[in-house]
């Protein structure tokens, strides 16, 4: 059975959304959406899919199983209840949306219909994370993690738009961080955070150092910064070490994996395949694409369960606007 879909938002990301889909066994974008038609236009021809400007209509009249929201934040909230009236399955890019209101808005929007939420949250699916998960049971009680995303790659090139952002960090990658750190760790109980403005070229903080307290008892530092002066870059790349009680992961730059554990270190390559439709550095985010739409394929077809939820985003939403509110004061944060 094929589940169709329709994907709302071309711009610079939804491309990878694109590839991906196209490749996708059990789908079919039989839509595309964006609000530019020459955008829209541009996407159809690309993918053989039908072109609009008008997601509403285009949603009561495909009728789809699915739809795939790739637009910047601040439309999020008002396409995610539109989407949860026509589809029994909501994909929402990051960030999920701008205040906890706005956000609980979709989750309800989403449950009161039966409706499907899942966020596209990426990093948790790249490969380098998807094995840190894979091989944590080996560790004894996760009891700290470090988590490291700084790089000097120019990533206003390709969206502009985040040199405006106030929060930067902790709204465009941050949140992602929390969400592997959530993922790896569980649930936060505690945070604070110092925030950086690095590069005089943008308007907002574009560096972060946040220490959370999990539930658990585990603690997790997590830091990240745009504007690093590193040589090679790691770009895109987010390192790692997971400690437990009997053994240590680490994931260093290169993509290399090493478990330390009795007195021995074993190595890992988990660089991910570049997809033929991809490029470094960006492969590493392109099968992170490839791997959560194959995971949201199998949802579709009932076989698993979102991940992460609309409402499980919610809770990486809400400690990163404790994080910024840290930030701000100074003071840490209670979540509890
Ligand atoms: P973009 O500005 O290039 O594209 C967004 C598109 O959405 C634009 O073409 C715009 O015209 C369209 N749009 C806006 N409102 C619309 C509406 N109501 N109906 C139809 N079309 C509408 O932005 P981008 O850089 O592609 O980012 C999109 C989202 O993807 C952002 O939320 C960003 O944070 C996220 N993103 C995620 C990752 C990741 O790794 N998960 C990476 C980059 C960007």
């Amino acid at each position: 059975m094929t589940h169709r879909g329709v994907l709302i938002g071309c711009g610079f990301f939804a491309r990878n959304h694109m590839e991906a889909w196209t490749r996708q066994a059990g789908v079919k974008i039989v839509g595309v959406c964006d609000t530019d038609p020459a955008k829209a236009e541009a996407f159809a021809a690309a993918y053989g899919a039908e072109a609009g400007t008008d997601a509403a209509e285009m949603l009561a009249r495909l009728r789809p199983d699915f739809v795939d929201i790739a637009t910047t934040v601040g439309s999020h909230r008002a396409l995610v209840e539109l989407a949860a009236r026509h589809a029994r399955l909501v994909i929402c890019q990051k960030p999920f949306a701008e205040t906890l209101d706005d956000g609980a808005a979709m989750v309800a929007a989403c449950a009161e219909r039966g409706v499907v939420l899942t966020v596209h949250e990426n990093f948790r699916w790249q490969r380098p994370i998807r094995e840190m998960k894979a091989r944590m049971d080996g560790l004894g009680k996760p009891r700290f993690l470090r988590l490291s995303f700084r790089h000097g790659y120019d990533i206003y090139a390709n969206q502009p738009y985040l040199a405006e952002v106030p929060d930067l960090a902790l709204t465009d990658v941050g949140l992602h961080l929390f969400d592997m750190a959530r993922h790896l760790m569980g649930d936060v109980v505690r945070v604070a955070c110092e925030v950086q403005r690095r590069n005089p070229a943008v308007k907002g903080e574009d560096a972060f150092t946040a220490l959370l307290r999990h539930a658990s008892g585990a603690v997790s530092s997590v830091e990240c910064s745009f504007h690093s002066v590193l040589e090679p870059d790691p770009f895109p790349q987010s390192l790692a070490l997971l400690e437990g009680d009997e053994g240590s992961l680490e994931l260093t730059q290169g993509y290399a994996m090493r478990l330390h554990k009795g007195g021995r270190v074993e190595s890992f390559d988990t660089e991910p395949a570049c997809p033929d439709w991809g490029a470094k550095p960006w492969h590493l985010i392109q099968d992170s694409v490839v791997a959560f739409q194959a995971h949201v394929a199998a949802v579709l077809d009932g076989r698993a369960e979102a991940a992460p939820s609309g409402a499980h985003n919610l809770g990486t939403l809400r400690l990163t606007l404790a994080a910024i509110r840290a930030g701000q004061t100074g003071q840490t944060v209670d979540l509890a």
